[in-house]
């Protein structure tokens, strides 16, 4: 039987890097029917919508997809559709591995490092309002009459709203991928000391949860605090869990500890859906030149195969990607120690040295 997975091979760099990863993943031998789907520029260009309504059908249809990076055009009123993405289809947990790669230059050694980003709340959620219009003086009216602390008549207002459901939610899910991944400990990231409901509210609940599994260690962190630890001591940490805005910053961060965008792939999970897709964007200046690095797509697309439950060739295709990287030959010229573009392999090339890896 072959799994059924939406493609969107994006724009920019995406398509590249999306045909490198579909070849990979064909490799191993696990079979797939694609249903490749546009979303973004391109669909705008062809069916008049960043995010057509067949791109959802087709990711709620098959519950998998494997996204190449969309570009966000700027000034455009366009909102982002990798967001109207994850929302739509409530995909409320982010994931994000951060792990070293002998071969890429970075700053620490020996990170294996997971962020869990809850994705569906917190100041993201969008409830703005702007300095000075007439909604904005009636909260804060509102606000003043009903606090005792006062806001300021001429602030602009952001509203972060933490719920117990999604607190719940994304804190079991962490404990349920350290079960399954086998790891030890699970570190809960707030700033309940400031924010003593919203985040007092997902420590507290972080707390409850896990008493429900006494195999994981637990413990918490002040975000502040979190950020100088894993300068310190990133080996003291394993599984992080946290609210989306220090999701955000946090695993920027560990990707930065591991050198960067070019390694770096990520999840989105839902309920009834899921999205693999590399962090980094479509790179427009590396756009149709064959030299994109494809290895954050190919280990996403490897995160896809752990989900689907194929942990074999999972672990096949990351070990090809980690001995291509560290040998440093086949390798995309931003894997070089030179950066000498002449030098570097191209997208496809360095996906064919992984093939031949999988395969040898
Ligand atoms: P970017 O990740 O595209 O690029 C940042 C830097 O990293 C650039 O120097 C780029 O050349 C380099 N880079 C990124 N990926 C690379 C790769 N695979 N190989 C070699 N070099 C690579 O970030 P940006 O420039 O801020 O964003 C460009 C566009 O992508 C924007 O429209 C943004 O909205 C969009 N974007 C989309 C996603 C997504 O689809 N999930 C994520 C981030 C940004």
């Amino acid at each position: 039987m072959a799994y059924q997975v939406t493609l969107i091979p994006g724009d920019g760099i995406g398509p590249e890097v999306s045909e490198a990863t579909r070849r990979v993943l064909e490799a191993t031998g696990i079979s797939f029917e694609w249903d490749v789907q546009e979303a973004g520029v391109t669909a705008l260009e062809t069916r008049g919508d960043v995010l057509p309504e067949a791109v959802l059908d087709s990711i709620r249809k098959n519950g998998v997809a494997l996204k190449g990076p969309l570009t966000t055009p700027l000034g455009t009123g366009f909102r982002s559709v990798n967001v109207a993405l994850r929302h739509s289809l409530q995909l409320y947990a982010n994931i994000r591995p951060a792990r070293t790669y002998p071969g890429v230059r970075s700053v620490f050694d020996n990170i294996d490092l997971i962020t869990v980003r809850e994705n569906m709340e917190d100041l993201y959620a969008g409830v703005e309002f702007d300095t000075g219009q007439a909604d904005t003086k009636e909260v804060i009216s509102t606000i003043n009459r009903l606090s005792t602390r006062k806001v300021p008549e001429s602030a602009a207002i952001s509203i972060k709203s933490i719920t117990p459901e999604n607190s719940t939610r994304i804190v079991r899910y962490a404990f349920d991928y350290a079960i399954k991944n086998e790891r030890k400990l699970v570190t809960a990231v707030h700033k309940a000391n400031i924010m003593k409901f919203s985040d007092g509210l997902f420590l507290k609940v972080a707390h409850d949860i896990a008493k429900e599994f006494p195999q994981i260690e637990f413990n918490d962190r002040i975000v502040d605090n979190m950020c100088m630890q894993l300068m310190q001591r990133p080996e003291d940490y394993d599984v992080m869990v946290m609210p989306n805005l220090y999701g955000d910053v946090l695993s920027d961060l560990t990707a930065g500890m591991v050198g960067g965008l070019g390694v770096a792939p990520s999840a989105n999970i839902g309920e009834t859906a899921a999205i693999f897709e590399p962090i980094h964007g479509s790179a427009p200046s590396h756009a149709g030149k064959n030299e994109a690095n494809p290895s954050a797509m190919i280990l996403s697309g490897a995160m896809m195969l752990r989900h689907m439950g194929e942990l074999q060739a999972a672990k096949v295709v990351e070990e090809s990607v980690a001995s291509i990287i560290a040998e440093g030959e086949q390798v995309t010229y931003d894997l070089r120690p030179d950066r000498d573009r002449s030098k570097g392999a191209g997208t496809s090339a360095m996906g064919d040295a992984i093939i031949a890896r999988l395969n040898g």
